[in-house]
């Protein structure tokens, strides 16, 4: 078990783009290592994901996973996943107003998201996948990928004033965001 540091938003790292991992390399134990290393660190913080800029590798390697999250009570499981080289895009044009955190940023706010993205990515084994995600699986790809883009949800915060710490967030605004959002989920659930 290999809980790396989590960078925070300033440092450099989180900014770079990072690069595709090549198919020689994918099996390497140095690779292999991160993916476990990623999976230590999203567990140990308590996240819905992370990704390698977050841990200050640039490859494009991101994971998932949305279990019981005492964090996320609202949101659908994920199983564990491991992405490598994720691609994801838009399909449709129908976007949701998340309100997102980031284990890299102190602060949530609420950010536009498209509703459907079609995803496709290597596991750790090399084995491709390609399926649309939607509603808040949808918003969590296409947060992750974002960092493997340099890209953090604040550069996307549409109003700046939705800005908010974890405390203040819990005191004032999670309860109509939880009621906005669990109605969100509940459509897309009966679409
Ligand atoms: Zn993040």
């Amino acid at each position: 078990m290999a809980v790396r540091e989590i960078l925070q938003i300033g440092h450099p790292i989180l900014r770079r783009v990072a690069r595709e991992v090549g198919a020689d390399e994918l099996g390497s134990p140095e690779v292999q290592q991160l993916i476990d290393d990623l999976v230590d660190t999203m567990h140990d913080a308590d996240g819905g994901g992370i990704a390698a800029n977050q841990v200050g590798e640039t490859l494009r390697i991101c994971v998932l996973e949305v279990d019981d999250n005492p964090r996320y009570p609202y949101k659908p499981p994920i199983p564990l996943t491991i992405a490598v080289n994720p691609v994801v895009e838009p399909v449709g044009d129908a976007t949701f107003t998340n309100n997102e955190g980031c284990l890299s940023v102190p602060l949530r706010g609420e950010v536009e998201r498209h509703v459907d993205v079609r995803v496709r990515y290597l596991d750790r084994d090399g084995g491709g996948h390609d399926f649309v995600a939607s509603g808040l699986e949808a918003g969590t790809w296409q947060h992750e990928v974002d960092h493997l883009d340099g890209v953090l949800f604040v550069d996307r915060v549409t109003d700046p004033a939705t800005l908010a710490t974890w405390d203040e967030f819990t005191a004032h605004h999670r309860e109509a965001f939880v009621e906005r959002i669990t109605a969100f989920v509940a459509e897309a659930d009966a679409r």
